[in-house]
């Protein structure tokens, strides 16, 4: 991939004051998060999460220069131009309910939280999560029957984080080599929401998505594996929670994910809104919106002044606009 404009979007974002950035004509702004902690979480090495105090401040940010707005008026106003931001929160993490539903509600800001039917209440535990967890225990414990093993079906170090729901079985052998129990850790840390703390989120006037059912690479499965990981973990979150809003969040990307998969979805009322995590960028498809991810590595006012100007150099060769 080409770096440069990436390279010139920095240089300028770092000369371009906000109050002229943000001004312009730009897709509603859709930061989302997974999680916020000021404790280290051997399960989450994947993305650089917040502290809480960090958090709050980026909060504070946001509420400078946008409005914030709930999931209804993104529905109505899909392509606003008024400068307005959504919050949203992925993979059910139990902070969401007790440390972020709490700022959130303190600073009255509205928010989604997309959940995986397949982990909430502590059912199963995500691959790249097993992931962390195993390199965490190598990192402190060096085992070389369970490199070898990794080495062996082509992990490492340096690639486990990236491993595919392909690979969880070898995964789940290289933890029984470390004595790792996954199910002992689920019973133990409780990292996933529970269905009655998601009932109390929503009761809070937050709003609840799916997020898929296993959480997998969907570049790696076909599209009816798609919609199945789709259509299952929608009808949960519809059977549960009833929201008035059906909406969903794609597991890692969009990328891959075929305007027919967007169509059937809307058509046959399965959702009807959805998200990718592509950054400040339309979509061809209107209900259809790209998100920021704001737990980026570095400076996180320099990395969004950034993503914009990044958006308006896209815009003016007639690239900023998701097609599928
Ligand atoms: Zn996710």
């Amino acid at each position: 991939m080409n770096k440069f404009p990436r390279f010139i979007s920095k240089q300028v974002g770092r000369l371009l004051p906000e109050k002229i950035l943000f001004k312009t004509d730009t897709p509603v702004f859709l930061p989302f998060y997974h999680v916020v902690s000021d404790k280290h979480l051997p399960y989450i090495l994947n993305y650089p999460y917040r502290y809480p105090s960090e958090f709050e401040k980026e909060l504070d940010y946001y509420l400078k220069y946008f409005k914030p707005v709930t999931l209804e008026y993104l529905l109505e106003n899909p392509r606003s131009k008024e400068k307005v931001f959504h919050l949203s929160f992925d993979d059910g993490l139990k902070e969401c309910a007790d440390l972020v539903s709490h700022v959130l509600l303190k600073k009255g800001i509205p928010a989604t939280f997309f959940v995986n039917s397949g982990f909430a209440n502590n059912k199963a535990l995500f691959h790249r999560y097993k992931a962390s967890l195993i390199l965490s225990e190598l990192i402190t414990k060096p085992n070389s029957e369970a490199e070898l093993f990794l080495n062996n079906n082509g992990l490492n170090r340096q690639n486990i984080l990236q491993t595919n729901f392909s690979k969880v079985d070898i995964l789940d052998k290289t933890a029984n080599i470390l004595d790792i129990s996954f199910s002992d850790f689920l019973k133990n840390k409780n990292p996933y929401l529970t269905t009655n703390q998601i009932f109390k989120l929503k009761e809070n006037g937050f709003s609840i998505g799916a997020h898929s059912e296993n959480h997998p690479e969907f570049w790696t499965i076909s599209e009816e594996e798609q919609f199945a990981e789709i259509a299952q973990s929608m009808s949960w979150i519809v059977e549960k929670f009833n929201p008035a809003i059906k909406t969903f969040a794609f597991p890692f990307t969009d990328s891959g994910v075929s305007l027919n998969l967007l169509q059937k979805l809307k058509s046959e009322n399965i959702c009807n809104l959805t998200f990718g995590t592509a950054g400040v960028k339309y979509d061809q498809f209107k209900t259809h919106l790209q998100r920021y991810p704001a737990e980026q590595p570095g400076d996180f006012r320099l990395n969004l002044k950034s993503e914009f100007v990044y958006y308006k150099l896209r815009n003016v060769v007639g690239k900023s606009t998701v097609k599928h």
